[in-house]
């Protein structure tokens, strides 16, 4: 038996056996053959089967996350049927008399380097592409397995080093338990995944897959952020009692589904959740969300070649408005850069990519890419109850800059003859400390703040949300976070406007209270942990906590805000 620490990245308890998510060993001894016929036979064969797994792959994704996870696959499969890249293989096990494997290889890896070569992101993209579809090849020539997490059909808990958007879409819920990886925070696109797909989660160990061994029964538990290797009878027997009880307090929070939010002296909040893509707002509604606080857009623009047009947009955010039934939906613009890259737009790589050419600043200087999408929200607007954010601004004018894009696209729109809503309210993501110290001006002009914490917390604290080695410094209880939240909602309620929170902290059981007692409005996290906040602020007095709010604000560490905290709630 083992334990490994890690960051607690989606609650519930999962026990089967692991399931290493690695490459395989695909080195192979290169031979010379007599009959090319048989090679190439081979090879087609090995593409056939590579197609077919990548088909069942799309389809299965596509079933469980939508048509946009499961475009990459698409991407995949005309690699495997481009003549371009197949006819110089077979040309090559022709005159070369070489085996199937080594024609794959060389014409791959000549493909491969041509493209890395090449000045333009989206290409050096197509080699990754090239590469990551040749290895599937390569495996079924060799007679290897290639790890395909779609496919897996036996439970199991998925042991990497990191999940990318792409393997953690494939995680097929019915037979993967849980996961546990070496890289990530709380954060992390995979842990945020984890969470929308309701699978326990543990990330960040540094050294699960090092641990491991193949066929190892693992216990993953999601709430205590610890993996627990080869367990006991008794362990087993105590963590299935574990997840009995957790099942159980889901029953509990199930209750209150359909109520609205009130804290136990009768002040009503509300409480929102993120999603990624249309299909999330299935999860939204089974777990009581009341709106949408944070719909990140960039799903509908990563993981294909070229921008969504402005249809697609406009069926998508239809789409959640419709399901949403009037309830608020906030669709942020896109917000592309830092770690969300968009191969095909070819830009520049840059030094420090959080500080660069990004979101708002990207759009603004990017019309072409902009307008559409503020036209497909304008014409989804009459579908719903929509409003509009913008993120990662930073100053004012940026704000009035797309602001008055937003209204001549709705003028424009209406001479058109088309309709659109004339309640749609108009904010901002307040995730950098600039705006956040002047929320007091920018609350004269914006109809809504949310507070997105990911980020103002790396900015305030200057510490890499990505990087571990940092990640001492990335707290969100520290006073100045607090303080820059509270002068945001002080600020926001001086102008009678409301102020949410969209950044993972909302749904954190020690920041609710804090947040409560500061004042904050709408609460947006992920959609599973919409009940558990439902019941704790059924039992916290909005006054009590609003009292003690001096108190929290004047505190010099966030260790001392903590200890106060864990005193004042039980
Ligand atoms: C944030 O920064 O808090 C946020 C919600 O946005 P993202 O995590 O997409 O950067
Ligand atoms: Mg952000």
């Amino acid at each position: 038996m083992k334990n490994v620490q890690g960051i607690a990245a989606s609650s519930g308890i999962a026990i089967a056996k692991a399931y290493q998510l690695e490459t395989p060993d695909l080195s192979f001894e290169k031979k010379t053959i007599d009959n090319p016929q048989v090679e190439i036979e081979r090879l087609e064969k090995a593409l056939d089967v590579s197609k077919q797994e990548l088909e069942k792959i799309k389809a299965h994704t596509k079933e469980q996350l939508g048509d946009e996870h499961a475009e990459i696959f698409s991407a995949h499969l005309l690699v495997l049927s481009d003549p371009e890249l197949i006819n110089p293989m077979k040309d090559k096990i022709n005159a070369d008399n070489v085996m199937a494997e080594t024609a794959l290889e060389e014409t791959a890896t000549m493909f491969i380097d041509m493209f890395k070569s090449m000045d333009n992101e989206y290409m050096r993209e197509r080699a990754a592409d090239i590469h990551d579809v040749t290895q599937r090849v390569m495996a079924h020539l060799l007679g290897v397995t290639f790890p395909d997490p779609a496919l897996i059909n036996e439970e199991v808990i998925v042991i990497a080093k990191d999940l990318t958007p792409s393997d953690t879409a494939q995680l097929n819920r019915e037979f993967v338990k849980g996961f546990a990886t070496d890289i990530g925070g709380r954060t992390s696109h995979s842990a945020i995944m984890a969470r929308s797909l309701e699978i326990p989660a543990v990330v960040g160990t540094k050294e699960i897959t090092t641990s491991v061994s193949k066929d190892d029964m693992v216990i993953v538990d999601g709430m205590e952020g610890k993996v627990i290797l080869n367990p006991s009878e008794e362990e087993i027997a105590s963590y299935r009692e574990k997840q009995e009880t957790f099942a159980r307090q889901k029953e509990e929070w199930a209750k209150l589904k359909d109520e609205p939010t009130f804290t136990a002296d009768g002040e009503q909040v509300e409480l929102a959740a993120n999603i990624g893509t249309p299909e999330d707002v299935t999860g939204v509604l089974n777990n009581g969300g009341e709106g949408v606080g944070l719909y990140r857009t960039e799903f509908l623009y990563m993981g294909k070649n070229e921008l969504p047009t402005e249809d697609e947009q406009f069926d998508a955010y239809k789409s959640v408005l419709e399901q949403m039934q009037g309830k608020p939906v906030v669709v942020r613009t896109l917000d592309i850069g830092g770690d969300k890259e968009l191969n095909y737009l070819d830009l520049p790589k840059e030094l420090n990519p959080f500080l660069g050419f990004r979101a708002i600043r990207f759009c603004l200087e990017n019309e072409d890419v902009f307008r559409p999408q503020l036209r497909a929200l304008l014409r989804a607007s009459v579908y719903g109850n929509l409003k509009i954010m913008f993120p990662m601004i930073a100053t004012i004018e940026e704000f009035r800059k797309a602001k008055a894009i937003l209204l001549d696209e709705k003028e424009a729109l209406k001479n058109e003859g088309k309709d659109v809503s004339d309640d749609i309210e108009v904010g901002i993501m307040v995730e950098i400390p600039s705006t956040a110290v002047i929320a007091k001006q920018f609350a004269k002009e914006v109809d809504f703040f949310s507070v997105g914490t990911n980020d103002l917390i790396q900015y305030t604290m200057a510490a890499d949300r990505m990087n571990e080695q940092v990640s001492y410094l990335y707290q969100p209880y520290h006073p100045a976070i607090l303080n820059l939240i509270n002068n945001v909602i002080e600020a926001a309620h001086s102008e009678d406007k409301w102020v949410g929170m969209c950044g993972e902290m909302a749904g954190e059981p020690l920041a609710i209270p804090i947040l409560l007692g500061l004042g904050l409005d709408e609460f947006s996290m992920s959609a599973t942990s919409i009940l558990p906040a439902r019941t704790q602020l059924k039992d916290l007095s909005k006054k009590k906590l609003a009292a003690n709010k001096d108190k929290i604000l004047s505190m010099g560490t966030a260790d001392e805000v903590l200890e106060y905290v864990n005193e004042l709630i039980n």
